[in-house]
């Protein structure tokens, strides 16, 4: 069976937004557009396809990312049914709200080029600059749609500089729009110098015609503005504009092309999604600029059995490589793995490889989610994006191949999660069906997390911010059926030790009978991170946050007693030392020790360990360690005083103030402890004028005052 479409007639691209940005409702007119879809679901209505999961109706927020499947034929092609001429397109949907970054980070990794999705009126909002930035890291080409433009205020000249501003001025518009606010009616394509208008009920039928007068000049005077931006990308074309010979439309666009791919350059679009006007030249511009699989280089990966780097290229005669990168509950067909091949094919039916866990699973059905039905697929060639029914031990940035040709890819960095709550069942029942969903939930979702307190027995859960563990609980309900009680959010904090220690444990019984006898020493020292490059030694066993050295020589703590004291170590360092929190980036070394030949034991030296590992850490300063959050507020100048008032009084650092349009935006650090209710302190401070972000930064010594308050409470 051969690939039904040519590599270079496939885009894998992302819509990404602030939320609210129109994102939805610009998905919503792709599908649309591309003819997958014959009726428009207002976002309001809750109809929409991409976000079909009850909750984000709802919120009107989009918390997966499904990948969706839908062809498209350029808007200037006569025959819009010739198949030759159409482009397979698969849409990974990001998420906008910053609780779920880690959506936004796992589809960058999957997804070749990118739509950025801009507010007209708000221009570059917070979000944006944290996605493009991700952007940024994974060197995504990505094309810039400033959207509703028929809103009252919106302004494209202002969005324009706020993307040169804020994000890149390696930014260029492609075109200028016709009319403003209500009276916005179309756009001047500046490559073409043709003005564009969009009739029927849908926006659905393009046509063009001249430029109105009163934009012709300036027209003239972008349009030279772009063409010199794309000749800086090639010497000759670069030599022959100055001599005077203005380069061919293909030429531009072959050069422009190439720039984008490249990120030297990112076009600007503009329209109104929700008006109708603007999409399909935005969906022509994915097709001409932004790449398909074969423009990407290879990926990277390392062989399990060596270490040793290997390059996968886009192509169906390498070895099969996929990386699975989102699960997702289906409700027709269950559970469903979304995978990216990046090169070699694999067909329905067959076994596959999981390079990460290193076990076998069958490859039953592969489906293609398309807007209002899903395809089924008999082989998955390289480039393609689909999804897997009913895998069940592969999970979330596992790597599936050849076993022949095993290769483990990237692993996708997850930020650790910084709030937690107590969670109770109701009933016995709800129990039962609570461990299984969340079991699910953290299949799907590698930020969550679940651990038990191992003070009181309750069942604790992580997440990024309270939105995210809202959800997760609201999914619980819905999903699974489960009804629980859950506590007020709490921070989660964390212990670490300042410096270097020694110390010794021993557990020694010999009163009657078998005795026990356990004896160990240790020294621990602060761990700095991780270094992925530095090899380590055989008797280190290291994780992001723990590093266990076995130094004993000539057996005084014999071998089969290593792994009890590391457990010990593990498990003291679960319960914490200063307040009962995690203790993390602690390097344990065990030098030396002594064994009994009868009443040694595992459970003795798990016992020692502990012991020494507590010793130790009240010698090396054990202290507490709270996350500091980004937080960015964004206000009318005449409430600047008291937002940066109330910052400071949050033990917050401001790190800067600068315009943003009529408003003003406050940079600033904060504990996340003292932002626990921000939102309703900053309405009633601005008079809801204001608005505020945050996401997670790092994590830092909590300064001895407040240790003690917390120190207290806990106890
Ligand atoms: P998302 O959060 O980025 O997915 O944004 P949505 O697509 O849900 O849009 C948020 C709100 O903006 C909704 O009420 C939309 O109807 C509205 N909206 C989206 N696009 C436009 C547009 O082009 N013009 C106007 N006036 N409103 C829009």
């Amino acid at each position: 069976m051969n690939r039904d479409y040519p590599l270079e007639k496939l885009r894998n691209f992302g819509i990404i937004a602030h939320i609210d940005a129109g994102k939805t409702t610009t998905s919503e007119r792709v599908l649309y557009y591309t003819g997958s879809q014959h009726k428009i679901g207002e976002v309001h209505e809750g109809e929409t396809t991409t976000d079909w999961m009850e909750q984000e109706r709802e919120r009107g927020i989009t918390i997966t990312a499904a990948a969706v499947t839908c062809f498209w034929t350029k808007t200037d092609e006569e025959d819009k049914k010739d198949l030759a001429k159409k482009y397979r397109f698969n849409i990974i949907d990001t998420p906008g709200h910053i609780d779920f970054t880690v959506e936004v980070k796992r589809s960058m990794r999957v997804l070749d080029g990118a739509v950025v999705v801009f507010d007209g009126v708000a221009g570059v909002e917070p979000q944006s600059e944290t996605n493009w930035r991700y952007a940024d890291e994974a060197n995504v080409p990505r094309i810039c749609f400033i959207n509703k433009m028929d809103r009252m205020g919106a302004s494209f000249e202002k969005s324009y500089a706020s993307i040169l501003d804020r994000l890149t001025k390696k930014a260029v518009r492609m075109q200028l729009p016709i009319g403003a606010e209500s009276d916005f009616d179309g756009v001047v394509d500046l490559l073409t110098m043709k003005a564009y208008k969009f009739d029927g009920s849908m926006g659905e039928i393009v046509s063009t015609y001249e430029i109105p007068e009163n934009l012709v000049e300036e027209a003239k005077k972008y349009r030279a503005e772009l063409i010199e931006k794309i000749v800086e990308n090639d010497d000759a074309l670069m030599t022959a504009y100055l001599d005077g010979k203005e380069p061919t439309l293909e030429q531009l666009k072959e050069t422009l092309r190439k720039a984008v791919i490249a990120n030297q350059i990112f076009p600007v679009y503009t329209g109104s999604a929700l008006k109708n006007r603007g999409v399909q030249l935005v969906l022509d511009a994915v097709v001409d600029y932004l790449p398909s699989p074969i423009d990407m280089p290879p990926v990277k990966g390392i062989n399990p059995a060596n270490g040793e780097e290997i390059l996968r290229t886009a192509s169906d005669t390498e070895p099969f490589t996929a990386l699975a990168f989102k699960l997702q509950a289906d409700p027709f067909v269950g559970q469903l793995t979304f995978f990216r091949v990046y090169s070699g094919t694999i067909e329905a039916g067959s076994y596959i490889y999981n390079s990460t866990t290193g076990t076998k699973e069958r490859l039953g059905r592969i489906v293609r989610l398309q807007a209002d039905q899903r395809e089924e697929v008999k082989k998955v060639f390289a480039g393609e994006i689909a999804a897997a029914v009913g895998l069940k031990d592969t999970k979330t940035s596992h790597t599936l191949c050849d076993e022949n040709s095993p290769i483990i890819l990237e692993q996708i960095k997850f930020p650790e999660p910084v709030i937690n709550l107590r969670i109770e069942p109701k009933t016995k029942a709800d129990q039962e069906k609570m461990g299984m969903a969340m079991k699910k939930l953290a299949d799907e979702d590698p930020t969550f997390r679940v651990t038990t307190d191992p003070e009181t027995s309750e069942t604790l859960i992580a997440g990024m911010g309270e939105l995210h563990l809202e959800i997760i609980v609201d999914r619980m309900k819905r999903e699974f059926n489960v009804e629980a009680n859950v506590g007020k959010p709490q921070v989660a904090y964390r212990e670490t030790i300042l410096q270097e220690a020694e110390a010794e444990g021993k557990y020694i019984k010999q009163t009657g009978g078998k005795g026990q006898y356990g004896h160990v020493r240790l020294r621990i020292k602060p761990l700095p991170p991780l270094d992925p490059e530095k090899k380590l030694a055989k008797n280190i066993t290291r994780e992001d946050h723990f590093e266990f050295i076995n130094s004993i020589k000539g057996g005084v703590v014999p071998n089969e007693f290593i792994g009890p004291v590391e457990k010990g170590v593990r498990e003291a360092m679960e319960r914490g030392f200063v307040a009962g929190f995690k203790m993390v980036d602690i390097s344990v070394e065990l030098y030396d020790g002594s064994y009994h030949d009868v009443d040694s034991s595992e459970i003795a030296f798990k016992i020692a360990a502990s012991m020494g590992f507590q010793e130790a850490a009240q010698r090396a300063k054990a202290v507490l360690l709270e996350p500091i959050m980004k937080v960015e507020v964004v206000t009318p100048e005449k409430f600047m005083g008291d937002v940066t008032g109330s910052l400071n009084s949050k033990r917050g650092q401001i790190e800067g103030m600068e315009e943003r349009g009529l408003a003003r935006a406050v940079k600033a650090k904060v504990p996340l402890s003292e932002m626990f209710g921000y939102t309703t302190v900053l309405r009633s401070m601005t008079e809801g004028r204001a608005s505020f972000t945050m996401e997670f930064d790092h994590y830092e010594v909590v300064p001895p005052n407040v240790a003690q308050t917390i120190i207290a409470a806990r106890k």
